[in-house]
């Protein structure tokens, strides 16, 4: 079989979709955001309870920053809607469809085919769900009946997506189906975001478990520390080898196999990068509030610092050469950003 296109397509970039997809991608998994279609966020007049923003914040400025943390997350979002998700190679079986049992011959092949309405189709290792009014597209790829109900509303029925199809960690009968929306969580948008990041931080277990890791060294957290924390005995990587042989060593897998070294190495690689040191942590912080700025309008930057603050901030030849009409000589803020 074929290598896959994708090691993930995720479909919606929405808050679950978002979240989900910038976990898998922060893993080093290749990852694809399909976007179009039905949103419910995009119905909301004005979100106010998504912490981390004191007054609410729109929509519209919302999805922008989620979509930009995607991209940099390294994530290809491709603007098309996704008409259907196919398991690879369908044409073979289909008794084994409704249980989702059917497995491609190649671990490392694609498991799943994701049809867009406009682009090609897309062969993936995993899809992950993320559409709260939509789960049609998946019609067909597993039991229907397990995957949606049917509701009698005033003697008309209709059929909706299960939101308990899925396990609270996104698994599904389908072998490499997730799906983080519709769920249970998917009324509210910080907690759509949080199914989101669960099921993303699942993917990223099973890939692992997929490279030969073990369940339990395949479950890790997704953090950035501060290299000052560090105490003198665990900069020591040899600390973090002998952690790793304690934690593991009445584990599944042989500590004296090659296969204990090399999750072991990828373990502690893994550990020790999550560290920063003072300036790096400094870069990062600036380079944060810089991505926030450039997603607020002049207006509303000057409305809540006041001109005065801000042209103290500014470069003084630059404010010269604006005084003075020549606005092409005054450097433009996203040229002046590295
Ligand atoms: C009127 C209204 C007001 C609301 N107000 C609030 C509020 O104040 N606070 C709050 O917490 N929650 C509110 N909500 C709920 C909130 O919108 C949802 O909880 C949240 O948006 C769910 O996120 P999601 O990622 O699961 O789905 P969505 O936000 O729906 O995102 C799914 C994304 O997938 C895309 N998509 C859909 N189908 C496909 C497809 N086939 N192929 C490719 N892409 C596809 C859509 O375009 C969309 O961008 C409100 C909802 C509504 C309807």
């Amino acid at each position: 079989m074929s290598a896959p296109d994708r090691d993930v397509v995720v479909v919606g970039a929405g808050p679950a979709g978002c979240a989900a997809a910038v976990f898998a991608a922060r893993e080093g998994l290749d990852v694809a955001v399909f976007d179009r279609g039905r949103s419910s966020l995009a119905r909301c007049a004005h979100l106010e309870n998504y912490p981390g923003f004191p007054a609410g914040i729109d929509v519209g400025t919302l999805s922008d920053l989620m979509r930009a943390q995607v991209e940099r997350a390294g994530c290809a979002l491709v603007d098309d809607l996704v008409e259907s998700v196919e398991r690879s190679g369908d044409d073979s079986d289909d008794s084994a469809e409704s249980d989702g049992s059917a497995e491609s011959a190649d671990p490392d092949g694609p498991r799943l085919v994701v049809r867009p309405q406009e682009g090609d189709p897309v062969a993936a290792r995993r899809v992950i769900a993320a559409t709260r009014y939509d789960g049609e597209y998946l019609r067909g790829l597993g039991d229907d009946d397990a995957m949606f109900e049917v509701h009698d509303h005033g003697g008309e029925t209709h059929e909706h997506f299960d939101r308990e199809y899925a396990d609270r960690d996104g698994t599904t009968p389908v072998d490499g189906l997730y799906v983080a929306s519709p769920s249970e969580a998917s009324r509210q948008a910080i907690t759509a975001a949080g199914r989101g990041a669960r099921v993303g931080k699942r993917v990223v277990a099973d890939a692992r478990i997929d490279a030969g890791w073990w369940p339990d060294a395949a479950e890790g957290v997704d953090w950035v520390r501060r290299e000052a924390e560090l105490d003198d005995e665990w900069a020591d990587r040899d600390r973090w080898v002998e952690w790793f042989d304690e934690e593991h060593a009445d584990g599944p897998v042989d500590p004296d196999s090659e296969r204990f070294a090399r999750v072991r190495e990828a373990a502690v690689d893994d550990a020790l990068s999550s560290y920063v040191d003072a300036d790096e942590e400094a870069a990062r912080a600036a380079a944060g509030r810089r991505a926030l700025a450039g997603r607020l309008d002049p207006e509303a930057v000057v409305d809540a610092h006041g001109a005065d603050a801000l042209l103290d901030a500014m470069d003084d030849e630059a404010v010269a050469a604006h005084l003075a009409g020549d606005e092409s000589d005054a450097e433009r803020p996203d040229e002046a950003s590295p």
